[in-house]
C-alpha cells in the first residue's frame, strides 16, 4: 500500500487523525481489559494487520487480514503469502485469518465469531472496537499515522 492509498484509507475509516480521535483511542484503550488490549498491540507488532486487496471476499474490493498470533514467519491465505514477525508462541490455534473490511454502512467488519454474534444480537457498538481484531486494525492506523 503505498502512501496515498494509505492516507485515504485513514480518511475512510470513521476514526480520522484529529488529535480527538487520538485521545478517544485512549479511552477505548482504558474502557476495554488490559488483556484484549496488549493481545491487539501484539497483532499489530508482529505485523499480523496487513492491507489486502482483490481478494473478493464479502464482496470488499479491499480489507485487511489479521494474521493469527503463531510462531509462524509466513501464512498463505486465499493464495497470497504474508510474511510477518513470529511470536513466542502459537497463541491462536486457528491458522486461517480473519478478514476485516467495510461494509454497506461504512464500519470495519470483521467476520471473526464474536463481532457476527454481536452483529446477529444487534449488540454492535459503533463507537468502539467490537473485537480485538478491529481494534487491532485501530491501533495499526494509529501506529501507521505516527511513523
Ligand atoms: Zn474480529
Amino acid at each position: 500500500m503505498n502512501e496515498q492509498q494509505r492516507e485515504q484509507l485513514i480518511k475512510m475509516s470513521k476514526y480520522d487523525e484529529s488529535d480527538e480521535d487520538i485521545v478517544y483511542y485512549d479511552v477505548i484503550d482504558k474502557r476495554l481489559s488490559g488483556s484484549i488490549v496488549k493481545k491487539a498491540q501484539q497483532l499489530v507488532d508482529h505485523d499480523c494487520i496487513q492491507y489486502v486487496r482483490g481478494i473478493g471476499l464479502f464482496g470488499s474490493k479491499y480489507g485487511f487480514v489479521c494474521l493469527p498470533l503463531n510462531d509462524e514467519e509466513k501464512i498463505f491465505f486465499k493464495g497470497i503469502e504474508f510474511t510477518k514477525l513470529p511470536y513466542e508462541r502459537n497463541y491462536n490455534k486457528r491458522s486461517i485469518p480473519y478478514y476485516l473490511f467495510q461494509n454497506n454502512d461504512g464500519m470495519w467488519e470483521c467476520n471473526c465469531q464474536g463481532w457476527q454474534t454481536k452483529k446477529k444480537q444487534g449488540l454492535l457498538n459503533n463507537k468502539m472496537p467490537n473485537c480485538k481484531h478491529h481494534l487491532a486494525l485501530l491501533k495499526y492506523f494509529k501506529h501507521k499515522h505516527k511513523s
